[in-house]
């Protein structure tokens, strides 16, 4: 089998969902004061971002996918991936892959390594990625079965989901009636968002606070809880955050700095009560080497569409092991992490992320969405990674070619 083309095609439609994004969470920019007072919608002050429904009225969105064609005839997709991913592919990548073996994904994986000095990190990172992926559906198409039965699994019938609240509100009312319904909808685990970090001072600090007090006298102590800070706090206030939301039993506190602070990590944990999770804007099995030798994590959480895709996310989990660190993956897109998840241990990958607000938009064009039930998700039937258009929801389709 040989690789004949690379396609990217972007697909629009209207989203009609359930969920509507009414906050977001604190970020390194909210530093200064007109990133801090931006709205839900912006990632820069006054700015509109795409695929981001603040109603229940119908919204236009759109997503980009990645197509890798063979001689005979099987073609692996992935996405939505993100413009920079499909112009690194386009211009650079793509000329290593035509005419390549599909099946041999180690040396196309280290040829796309080798083939830039700046392919390490970033977004060539995160296009080498993005081609792993769909190679990976090739090998399971080619092999008529869902790619976890390739990595060794099933370990499990079903993977435990956490409820990801990111875009939720977080008024009091709102936070007790939604995690309360989570809870009710069998959700065994909970992540919310902090709004606040150091420049909103002391005030921020205890609404905070707030908000974790609310959600443990929402759910009881039978439900765990997580917080994520997306890289939005400094070392000092990390430590007094953790220490006043220690008493509330937070199952881990997640990306409270930026990832490369990997000193400050460190001494983070020493002095925090609560654990530790970090990693999902960390790249590849070196990235994650230097923050378990640091010791500066508890908890890994790998992205499958950012680390390196499907084979360097299994590379990560095997080194993760070795350190005794569970790796629960960041959850970008759900279908990858849920395939690798699924063959590996559940003492090594007990959980699975699934941000509602945000896969409900992620997975809108897919006709096999992944949903939980009962805050368990179904294993994939269908062969290969299980990314497959939904023609009723595509209103318009055209090929797009990123180039200079
Ligand atoms: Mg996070």
């Amino acid at each position: 089998m040989k690789i004949t083309n690379i396609r990217f095609e972007r697909v629009e439609g209207l989203f009609i969902g359930q969920w509507v994004v009414r906050e977001r969470q604190v970020g390194a920019l909210d530093l200064y004061p007109e990133y801090r007072s931006r709205g839900v919608s912006g990632d820069v002050p006054g700015g509109t971002r795409n695929n981001v429904p603040q109603s229940h009225e119908p919204w236009p969105i759109s997503a980009l996918y990645l197509h890798i064609d063979t001689d005979d005839g099987l073609t692996g997709t992935f996405g939505g991936i993100e413009p920079d991913q499909a112009f690194q592919i386009a211009t650079r990548i793509k000329p290593h892959l035509i005419g390549r073996d599909p099946l041999a994904t180690e040396r196309l994986w280290d040829v796309m390594a080798r083939h830039d000095r700046h392919a390490r990190r970033g977004h060539l990172m995160m296009a080498i990625s993005a081609v792993d992926i769909a190679l990976w559906d090739i090998r399971g198409k080619a092999a008529g079965l869902p790619v976890y039965r390739l990595l060794g699994g099933p370990t499990r019938e079903a993977i435990p989901a956490y409820a990801s609240c990111l875009g939720m509100p977080i008024d009091a009312e709102a936070l007790t009636t939604r995690a309360q319904s989570l809870k009710a909808e069998g959700f065994t685990a909970l992540k919310w968002f902090f709004r606040y970090g150091p420049a909103d001072g002391r005030e921020g600090l205890l609404k905070n606070v707030a908000m974790v007090r609310t959600l443990r006298e929402a759910v009881g102590d039978d439900v765990d809880l997580m917080f994520d800070a997306w890289m939005g706090w400094d070392l000092p206030y990390a430590v007094e955050m953790c220490r006043r939301i220690a008493p509330y039993g937070p199952r881990w506190v997640e990306e409270p700095l930026a990832p490369d602070r990997l000193g400050a990590y460190a001494e983070l944990r020493r002095q925090s009560p609560v654990p530790i999770a970090s990693g999902e804007h960390e790249y590849t099995r070196w990235g994650f080497k230097a923050l378990l030798d640091a010791g500066g994590v508890d908890v890994v959480q790998a992205d499958s569409d950012w680390t390196g895709g499907i084979s360097e996310l299994v590379k990560i989990i095997a080194l993760c092991s070795a350190y005794d660190k569970p790796v629960v993956p960041h959850g970008h897109s759900v279908a990858p992490g849920l395939h690798v998840v699924a063959a590996q241990s559940p003492a090594v990958c007990p959980l699975l992320e699934f941000l509602l607000v945000y896969l409900e938009q992620k997975q809108w064009f897919h006709q096999e969405r992944i949903t939980p039930v009962n805050g368990m998700v179904a294993l994939p039937q269908a062969p290969g990674v299980g990314v497959s258009l939904d023609e009723s929801r595509i209103i318009e389709r055209r090929e797009v070619h990123p180039a200079l």
